[in-house]
């Protein structure tokens, strides 16, 4: 199959939401990550969009909708706290988990009995929603197993020749996935950290929201819920280490472990340290004050780790407040948990 990668223009998204609508996919930018959708209601569609990342069945999709309303069709059950969040976070980072209707294909749930829902804030995003029919299932548009794309020619480097369309948004804003909430029992769980906090959800909500243990310590009280959360996500192909401590003591130890390895050797590190390395690849994923810029980075330098055949990663790690819990959560899955604390 030929992909071909258009500028998202009025006529481009006219033409992805006629293949939406035939059951084709498309790979499109949102505010966090590029996604790859198909149409939510059409179980081929969602069959096509695993088999294009190579990804497995019962990882879940999540539904992304343009408008408010359009929930109705998806869930017999909007909880009250659906309805204050969307209110407050949405269009936005957020996806929900909520009780599904049969009508939903299980293809597009994995089987579940829930489904994920998120309305983007991404002009692209929300026209193509609506030129393919309103309901589109998309998990990020890499192929399983590599960083999630922040750019176009990310997803052309992972799906070229799998899907028919590309629409190129230029860099998307966030850079990690969104947060995902489940609201289907009781207590609301955050099943997948993103930009929206736990502390932001709780200011609204008024009311606590726990935190799945798991994201932060593999095994911490049993698996992930959200199955994606269980696969090795994010994996760089050179092995990867976290490097925890005070920051003289973490360059300390870096610049040693740098010294004594024969192999090819990356860096992920912030503006604040890059001139204390010496590394095949030294990256700097913006000012350690600067989180956003951190987020916004990771997923690219992981792949410019890739393509520069870096075998060794040595990583600085970040706090876990705030957004830094999603940050990290992600660094932690493209090391495979493996921290060193100094
Ligand atoms: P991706 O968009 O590639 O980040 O993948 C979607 C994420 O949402 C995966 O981690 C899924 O496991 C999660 N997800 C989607 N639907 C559900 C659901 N009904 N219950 C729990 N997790 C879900
Ligand atoms: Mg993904």
């Amino acid at each position: 199959m030929n992909t071909r990668l258009l500028k998202a223009d009025e006529e481009a998204i006219l033409e992805a939401g006629e293949l939406l609508r035939k059951g084709e996919l498309v790979a499109f930018p949102t505010e966090t990550v590029y996604g790859l959708g198909g149409d939510a209601f059409c179980a081929a569609s969602s069959k096509k969009i695993y088999a294009a990342k190579g990804r497995p069945s019962d990882n879940p999709l999540i539904v992304h909708i343009a408008e408010l309303s359009a929930a109705e069709r998806l869930s017999p059950e909007l909880p009250e706290s659906f309805y204050t969040l969307a209110e407050a976070f949405w269009p936005g980072p957020l996806t929900m988990i909520v009780n599904k209707r049969p009508e939903l294909p299980g293809e597009t749930t994995g089987g579940l009995d829930t489904v994920a829902i998120r309305l983007p804030d991404h002009p692209v995003a929300l026209a193509m929603i609506k030129a393919g029919g309103g309901y589109i299932a998309a998990p990020s548009a890499n192929a399983s197993g590599r960083p999630s794309p922040t750019l176009a020619e990310h997803v052309m480097e992972d799906l070229n020749g799998r899907i028919p369309l590309i629409l190129d948004g230029g860099e998307v804003g966030i850079g990690v996935e969104s947060t995902i909430v489940d609201l289907s029992e009781g207590k609301p769980m955050i099943l997948r950290p993103g930009y929206i906090t736990a502390e932001m959800l709780e200011r609204v909500l008024k009311q606590p929201v726990g935190t799945d243990p798991a994201l932060l310590r593999p095994g911490e009280g049993g698996r992930p819920k959200a199955p994606g959360m269980r696969y090795r996500h994010y994996a760089p192909k050179g092995s990867m280490q976290l490097v925890e401590g005070s920051s003289e003591a973490v360059v300390r130890e870096i610049c040693r472990r740098l010294s004594e390895s024969g192999k090819r050797c990356g860096v992920l590190c912030t503006d604040e340290t890059k001139e204390s390395y010496r590394a095949d690849a030294v990256i700097s994923l913006g000012s350690r004050s600067d989180l956003s810029s951190v987020a916004l980075s990771l997923y690219r330098a992981l792949r410019e780790l890739d393509d520069a055949g870096i075998e060794e990663i040595y990583s600085e790690s970040f706090e876990t407040e705030g957004f830094g819990m999603a940050v990290m959560n992600r660094m932690l899955k493209a090391a495979g948990y493996s921290v060193v604390k100094v």
